[in-house]
């Protein structure tokens, strides 16, 4: 299933990943290879890597590394496949499937696509130029939109007649119906879905246009909202109105908003926060997290979510714990919504994102303002009131934290607030509860152990910007170290592989696997040595065996070839003489090994002396390799 392995080589070998890269970053080149800032994290100073040559890039800042199929994988955040498209269309290659059925599937879905890119162009040109559109024109201009923004939304005007755009478009029944952009009507002929609407189209995260969301003229009869059904294209509970513009303003500054309609989005990016997105009709659903999640842990709701109650707080609270996400709220102004706010006060728009607060302390802080705490009876209704609110939370620790914050506030004892949360009746059983016994078995929630399921695999450590080489034998797919691995460091090990990638030629010749003590920089050697290139033994590498090469890749090194390995070899002498010296204790005849051990001495010396010679050096690596077995 997927494309052919040579179709895939011929889009490798057909682009350059430095120019893909370039489209991202400023890249400079540096001796061999180009550095520039990382479009995957915020930095000041370049700790971004590309070697053109071999095809890969590394950061020594967030450790992200690959090739240019990972990197548009990473960027534009679509799967393996859809990446190879994405370079492929880029190159004019065409592809070839394995699975025909998929062809077929992604050539009709193709020709969807392409119906509905012609309805948005046919909508967006009627919007600018139509003479029956200057009322629409009037309206958007009186929502504060100028003309680059009509432009940037694709925004479109739908006439008020029955069939002008299936006039224009020309497609079949099926294609109308699939797309939803018509239908046949009883009178046996083809109408527009769309009438009278000024007209949003909804992109998924690809760009591609999927839908459209229609809203009437002021003064006119109808819905105020009219959207797309359901169809080939559009899954209402997946798609997120702005997502395809949002996306790297979400990578980049970390935070999604979350708001409930278009215009609410459009309101976001007017005000400097190009990192909004809104549900198309539709309550916030698991999809929708699941899609966000690929792009940041912070979500921002820019609604009311109180208004939904305790049933829309479990749910919230749940995600959390499921997708390791934080859910905040913005305080929005009374009377007010995202659109108007950045129209009339942008900036107070701004600090309402700046200011959110994590979704219980919102739900608190709501109980709190609106209770009269003057009196001490207040207070005290207050802080009852507060605790059946802070009962939604899961986590113990966090519900323990907000008794504490609730008691100060409200100044009754903490201890009586515990006791208020033990007795009242616990929340009515349902599905969601098994998270939390477990939490209660002694799990400490999320926020103390790494997590679980997969989240340490995912996000590698980010240390300072050289950090030492680590990748964790676990990667390797084999027995686990007894002893928690070390970093690799930088060792002479690690500067002949610099040298075996950067000046093959000049080492290849000298190497073992014997001269490799650490499990990990041996099996880096020896991906490395049976592979033509780098890329050639990133292919089938584990995660960490991968970032590893595409790390030493990016480095050059002037080392000289000779130092690195008599350094090399005097290790492995080292190591040598204290394995043949273990044996000699628990030989009946320790004294038959004193001449090889003697010997191995003098070419230690040698070795280490100010002028070390090379001379015995092949006598040496030889006998090294062949006893190999015997101590390391
Ligand atoms: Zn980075």
């Amino acid at each position: 299933m997927g494309i052919l392995d040579e179709d895939v080589a011929r889009v490798r070998a057909a682009t350059d990943i430095v120019q893909v890269i370039g489209q991202h970053t400023q890249l400079r080149k540096v001796g061999q290879r180009w550095s520039g800032l990382c479009p995957f994290h915020n930095e000041k100073s370049p700790s971004f890597s590309v070697n053109g040559q071999e095809g890969l890039y590394y950061c020594f800042g967030c450790q992200k590394s690959g090739d240019v199929i990972t990197f548009v994988r990473e960027i534009e955040h679509l799967d393996f496949v859809a990446a190879v498209e994405w370079l492929a269309g880029r190159a004019g290659i065409t592809l070839t499937y394995t699975d025909p059925d998929r062809g077929e599937g992604r050539k009709r879905k193709a020709r969807l696509f392409e119906v509905m890119e012609r309805s948005v162009d046919w909508y967006h040109r009627r919007l600018l130029e139509g003479s029956d559109a200057g009322p629409a024109r009037a309206y958007l201009r009186s929502r504060g939109f100028d003309r680059a923004m009509v432009d940037e939304f694709k925004v479109g005007w739908a006439p008020d007649r029955w069939d002008e755009l299936v006039k224009a478009l020309r497609v079949p029944d099926a294609v109308l119906t699939d797309t939803g952009l018509g239908l046949r009507n009883k009178a046996g002929r083809q109408q527009d879905f769309f009438r009278g609407r000024v007209l949003f189209p909804i992109f998924d995260d690809q760009g591609r246009p999927v839908a459209f969301g229609g809203r009437k003229l002021p003064d006119t009869e109808g819905p105020k909202y009219q959207n797309s059904r359901e169809n080939a294209l559009y899954n209402k509970s997946a798609t997120l109105y702005g997502l395809n513009w949002a996306k790297a303003d979400i990578v980049q500054s970390n935070e999604v908003v979350v708001c409930e309609g278009y215009t609410d989005v459009i309101g976001f990016f007017r005000a400097g926060l190009p990192r909004a997105v809104a549900t198309c009709g539709t309550a916030l659903t698991e999809e929708h997290i699941r899609s966000l999640k690929r792009f940041t842990k912070r979500v921002v709701l820019a609604y009311d979510a109180d208004d939904a109650g305790q049933n829309a707080a479990e749910r919230l609270y749940a995600w959390e714990e499921k997708y390791e996400i934080e859910i905040h709220v913005i305080a929005m102004p009374p009377g007010s919504d995202p659109d108007e706010l950045s129209r009339s006060a942008p900036e107070a728009l701004v600090e309402a994102v700046r200011t959110a607060k994590p979704f219980l302390a919102f739900r608190v802080a709501r109980v709190l303002d609106a209770a009269d705490t003057s009196t001490p009876e207040g207070r005290a209704r207050a802080a009852g009131a507060a605790i059946e609110v802070v009962r939604e939370h899961p986590s113990p620790f966090m519900r323990d934290q907000y008794v504490m914050e609730v008691a100060g506030f409200c100044r009754v004892d903490e201890q009586q607030l515990r006791e208020q949360l033990a007795r009242a009746p616990r929340p009515k059983p349902n599905a969601e509860q098994r998270p939390k016994r477990r939490r209660d078995d002694g799990d400490p929630g999320p926020g103390f152990a790494s997590a679980s399921g997969g989240y340490v695999d995912d996000a590698p450590p980010i240390g300072d910007e050289h950090s030492p080489y680590s990748y964790d034998d676990d990667d390797l797919g084999g027995p686990p170290a007894p002893v928690q691995a070390a970093p690799i460091g930088d060792s002479a090990e690690v500067e002949a592989l610099r040298l075996l990638v950067h000046r093959r030629s000049e080492i290849e010749a000298w190497l073992r696997p014997v001269l490799f003590a650490d499990r990990r920089t041996r099996i880096a050697y020896e991906a490395l040595s049976e592979a033509p290139d780098v890329a050639g033994a990133l292919v089938g590498a584990s995660p960490g065996l991968g970032a590893f090469l595409s790390r030493i890749s990016v480095e050059e090194t002037s080392s000289d070839t000779t130092d690195v390995i008599v350094r090399l070899l005097a290790e492995a002498t080292a190591r040598a003489i204290a394995g043949t010296e273990a044996e000699a204790r628990r030989s009946e005849d320790p004294l038959a090994y004193s001449p090889i051990i003697g010997w191995l001495k003098l070419r230690l010396d040698e070795l280490r002396g100010d002028e070390p010679s090379m001379e015995s050096s092949p006598e040496l690596l030889a006998w090294l390799d062949e006893n190999s077995s015997e101590f390391s």
